[in-house]
């Protein structure tokens, strides 16, 4: 079969098309050539509604139909033939040849023209024409498929993405939410533990406290009964003393002897009593470094015969707090004690210093003495915990009773063969009393 180089051109072009409009329009010149029609009115099948659509329609100038009435009649009729018979080409009436457009028996449109028959010189090329069309029309419906699903391939894609983001989002709301919690819980964790400690070191002191209460109640009802005899047997020791001036030198090493532990039991009396003076004392402003300085002069002669140098460093200015000045020189002079106790060797030495920092006053004294063993260092201040075998354990705790009902604070560091640092705070607050 030879092929019109019109036909040819056109069958190249509608391969070529871009879409299926400009198929059509390529087919329908062909096919106005090829059968010189009244109309021609293509259909293009819809898979959804599985059926006809309306494609192109062309109207002959000879037509007097509209062109609205012309495709509406065109649809209903080839819909009709569609569902009697979906395969053959076929007149429907005098003016109306119906020619289903199928591939692999599946159809993809139809051809509708306005001519009785298709001319028989016309037939093989309007076959060819037609296989083409369904060809290239099948061929346009599945490309139109595959970008339609390609579209929502990409669509879904999109979707999954914006997904994931959102999922990233939560995600890293659940991380700073979890850390947020973690953070929380740990501070928790610190507060129970700050708390459980503050309440056991309030309960040590209450046990500490009620032991001085008995240790005062106690010493004060032996004060009563013992004072009176004490004070004749010192008052007798004097006599003696005095009428056995003459003796042999081992009676009066002996007298001395008494007379020191009588000393020492009056001493003892003293300290165990104040722990039951009442807890009131002075509000009245207190000069510190006048207060150091007084402890210096007062400790001067017993430290120098110990060969001990007590050397002061005094801040130039000191802020007034308010409190007992005869009760904070208790505590420095126990603190002293204690540190000439622990004192060694040639160059034995102790700092007593005063520094200002805001609204505290610091004194500190510190030793080159022994120092204090690590484990000793928690039960320091407990009453009557002692290292010395004629120790009594309560210059401390006395000591810590005074600060704070001061409002003040004392702690120790210490490091064995090193030495000893007490640091003691009192706060300047309010306004003092006046003498
Ligand atoms: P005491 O002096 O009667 O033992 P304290 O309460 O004053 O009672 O002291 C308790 C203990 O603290 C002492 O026995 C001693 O072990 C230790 N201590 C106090 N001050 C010092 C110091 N400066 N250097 C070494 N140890 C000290």
């Amino acid at each position: 079969m030879t092929i019109m180089p019109d036909l040819a051109c056109t069958l190249a072009n509608m391969l070529c098309a871009g879409s299926v409009e400009q198929t059509l329009s390529f087919a329908l010149a062909s096919l106005i050539t090829l059968t010189q029609p009244q109309w021609v009115c293509f259909l293009l099948w819809d898979v959804d509604l599985q059926r006809y659509i309306v494609g192109e329609t062309w109207l002959s100038d000879a037509t007097e139909q509209s062109p609205a009435a012309l495709r509406r009649l065109v649809l209903r009729q080839a819909n009709t033939a569609y569902l009697s018979d979906p395969h053959t080409a076929r007149r429907l009436d005098t003016t109306a040849w119906y020619h289903p457009l199928n591939v692999h028996a599946a159809p993809v449109g139809a051809v509708c023209l306005g001519v009785e028959q298709i001319p028989r010189e016309a037939q093989p090329a309007y076959d060819l024409l037609i296989r083409s069309l369904s060809q290239t029309l099948y061929t346009n419906a599945r490309l139109e498929q595959a970008d339609r699903e390609r579209a929502e391939l990409e669509s879904d894609r999109q979707r999954l993405e914006q997904l994931l983001r959102a999922v990233e989002v939560q995600q890293r709301t659940i991380d700073q939410l979890l850390a947020a919690e973690r953070q929380l819980s740990a501070s928790l964790e610190a507060k129970v533990e700050e708390r459980t400690a503050a309440l056991r070191a309030a309960q040590n002191r209450l046990i500490q406290s009620e032991k001085l209460a008995v240790i005062g109640q106690l010493a004060s009802s032996l004060a009563h009964e013992l004072n009176n005899p004490l004070q004749a047997i010192e008052s007798g020791l004097g006599l003696v003393m005095t009428e056995l001036d003459g003796a042999a030198p081992e009676v009066q090493q002996d007298l001395t002897i008494i007379a020191q532990e009588l000393e020492r039991i009056q001493t003892i009396f003293r300290q165990m009593l104040d722990f039951y003076r009442p807890v009131s004392h002075d509000h009245l402003p207190l000069d510190v470094n006048a207060l150091c300085d007084g402890v210096r002069i007062l400790m001067r002669k017993r430290l120098q015969e110990a060969g001990i140098a007590l050397q002061l460093q005094l801040a130039d200015s000191l802020p007034t707090p308010c409190g007992d000045s005869n009760q904070i020189k208790k505590v420095l002079l126990n603190l002293i004690l204690n540190a000439a106790e622990a004192a060694r060797g040639d160059a034995a030495h102790i700092e007593l210093a005063t520094t200002a920092q805001g609204e505290t006053v610091h004194i500190t004294l510190t030793d080159n003495g022994s120092g204090i063993a690590p484990e000793h260092l928690p039960r320091l201040f407990e009453p009557l915990f002692t290292t010395k075998t004629r120790g009594l354990g309560l210059g401390l705790a006395i000591s810590r009773e005074i600060i704070e009902r001061h409002g003040g604070k004392i702690s120790v560091a210490s490091a064995l063969g090193t030495g000893t640092t007490f640091t003691i705070t009192l706060p300047v607050t309010g306004v003092c009393d006046h003498e």
